[in-house]
């Protein structure tokens, strides 16, 4: 893809602090990160995002990220670590090429967590029974 960024970072256009690469993906820190030690891991191939990406780079997706979070824990002494991945704008995706955020997360580092709504009578029932049907 000419105009995505993370493929111009693939290909060595735009530079980055790497963390890991293996056939399949390229993990390096945010330009921007929530907390220090915040890394983006990537698929090398351009998939604008989680529906896009095709199971068997998941499966690596999931047990890289879980390596990376081990290490980003360890390097950087926090308390917890938060994977995040936006799908579609309204969710906050800005950069259409799939992606983790791996974020180590701090006691004190004052982030709020999402606040959390409620069901109105049935609507719990309803909703499960939509997104089971969908499956
Ligand atoms: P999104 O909002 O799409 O889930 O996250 C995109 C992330 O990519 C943001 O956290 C942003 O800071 C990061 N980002 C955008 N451009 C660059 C870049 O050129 N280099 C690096 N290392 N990170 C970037
Ligand atoms: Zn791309």
């Amino acid at each position: 893809m000419q105009d995505c960024i993370f493929c111009k970072i693939v290909n060595g256009e735009i530079p980055c602090s790497k963390i890991y690469e293996d056939e399949k993906v390229l993990a390096f820190l945010d330009i921007s990160p929530i907390n220090k030690g915040h890394v983006l891991l990537i698929p090398k191939e351009h998939h604008k995002d989680l529906f896009d990406t095709p199971d068997d780079t998941l499966a690596a997706f999931a047990k890289t990220a879980k390596k990376i979070a081990k290490a980003i824990e360890q390097a950087t002494d926090a308390d917890g670590i938060n994977l995040g991945q936006n799908n579609g704008k309204a969710a906050g995706q800005e950069v259409f090429h799939a992606h983790i955020h791996i974020i180590p997360r701090f006691s004190d580092d004052g982030l709020k967590h999402w606040p959390g709504g409620k069901y109105k009578e049935g609507e719990e029932k309803e909703f499960a029974e939509k997104i089971r049907s969908k499956l």
